[in-house]
């Protein structure tokens, strides 16, 4: 089989990259995984922000708002951001809100008073204010991932599922692949391998660009008391976090713990801290929890994402699309459409330039 572009994984990366790519090309993702968005991609809070991450991150995440709320059927739900700060963390309300507000104006500062009528567990005494944002969402990750692959194959891309690649080697005619049991040349490869984007492109004889993929476990436990109206309520120093989710609540202790890719298995040691925070801030008095998990994050040197074609090397037709850290979600829309961009014509759709996002600041050249 040959295809013009050979995207490598079908997490929300590969398939967002796909789905503004077929209508002018001809695609196919391949997926080791039997299902899509097994790894990192399942595995998130699934929450839009536009004050998280570096500035281009947040250039990002503005302009992927629209993708999730301007449609029939949202694949967003409002649910506000509160960032809380702690009582011996006094500069954090200031600091944050200088950061964000250039870009979000719609923030608000908050008295330690008003950080407790929002969220009413918080425990007075351990908050000296916070921050809010308004505009968050509660994101369909599923949603949005089954969006993304149905605007790929209705516009002819060919999804390969449980297809490992295992061998790349470049030859005259393109990238030759071993792709489970089946071999396919594609003129372009795209690399969406997330924790594994340096294993694929040694693969390819590419020189690797220092990816860290970072584990972070999460678990959900009852709160005793409901939960549904809360915020998603962070501490400014990242420390721990909380949201409502359905009866229960989704907590974290916000941990990057280096680790080899591969399919992350929850930290014991990781959860009882998260547990331990959540409940030094709060009157929850969490005691037992009723699931956990963990995933992958996974950083460029520069904590922001690369995209673009890689130009050492001789790696013509070497297209990166990895780091996008704890942001890959909500800043899925428009990184994907600016990977298509950037592979087809070398532009950054007007959509997303209208952010302040350029070629230069994605460009992978930068860690050369
Ligand atoms: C606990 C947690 C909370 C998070 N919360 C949020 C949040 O609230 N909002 C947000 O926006 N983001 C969040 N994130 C981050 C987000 O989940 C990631 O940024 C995003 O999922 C990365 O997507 P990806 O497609 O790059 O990687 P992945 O989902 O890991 O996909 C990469 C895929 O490549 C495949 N692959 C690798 N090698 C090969 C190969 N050789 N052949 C074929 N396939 C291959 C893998 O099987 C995998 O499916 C969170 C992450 C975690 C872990």
């Amino acid at each position: 089989m040959r295809v013009d572009i050979a995207i490598i994984g079908g997490g929300i990366a590969g398939l967002s990259c796909a789905a503004y790519l077929a209508p002018r090309a001809s695609v196919i993702v391949i997926e080791a995984e039997p299902t899509l968005g097994y790894h990192a991609t399942g595995r998130s809070a699934a929450i839009h922000t536009e004050c998280y991450g570096a500035e281009l991150i947040r250039r990002l995440s503005l302009a992927s708002r629209s993708y999730f709320v301007d449609r029939d059927e949202p694949l967003g739900t409002p649910l506000p951001v509160l960032f809380v700060a702690a009582h011996d963390n006094t500069d954090a309300v200031e600091n944050l809100y200088n950061a964000y507000h250039p870009l979000v104006p719609t923030i608000q500062r908050l008295s330690p008073e008003e950080v407790t009528a929002l969220a009413p567990v918080i425990l007075p005494r351990m908050t000296s204010g916070g921050i809010l944002e308004p505009g968050g969402l509660n994101l369909d990750v599923h949603g949005i991932l089954t969006s993304f692959a149905t605007t790929a194959r209705n516009h002819g891309c060919r999804i390969l599922t449980g297809s490992r690649v295992s061998e790349i080697t470049r030859n005259p005619s393109g990238w030759w692949m071993r792709a489970g049991d089946r071999d396919l040349t594609a003129g372009t490869i795209v690399n969406a391998a997330g924790p594994w984007g340096d294993a694929v492109a040694t693969m390819a004889g590419i020189e690797p660009l220092g990816l860290t993929p970072f584990k972070r476990s999460a678990f959900t436990f009852d709160p005793g008391v409901p939960a549904g109206d809360w915020p998603f309520v962070v501490d400014a120093a990242e420390q721990w976090y909380m949201k409502p989710e359905g009866p229960h609540v989704l907590g974290s202790a916000a941990s990057e713990i280096p680790q080899a890719p591969s399919d992350a298995r929850p930290d014991e040691i990781d959860i009882a801290l998260g547990i331990e925070r959540i409940n030094e801030s709060t009157t929850l008095a969490i005691r037992s929890i009723k699931s956990q998990w963990a995933g992958l994050r996974t950083f460029t040197p520069d904590r922001t994402p690369a995209a673009g074609y890689d130009e050492e090397g001789g790696g013509g037709g070497f297209f990166w699309l990895v780091g996008q850290g704890g942001y890959g979600i909500h800043t899925s829309p428009a990184l994907g459409a600016t990977a298509a961009g950037l592979l087809l014509d070398g532009s950054v759709p007007e959509n997303v330039a209208r952010y302040g996002v350029t070629a230069e600041m994605l460009h992978p050249g930068r860690f050369r």
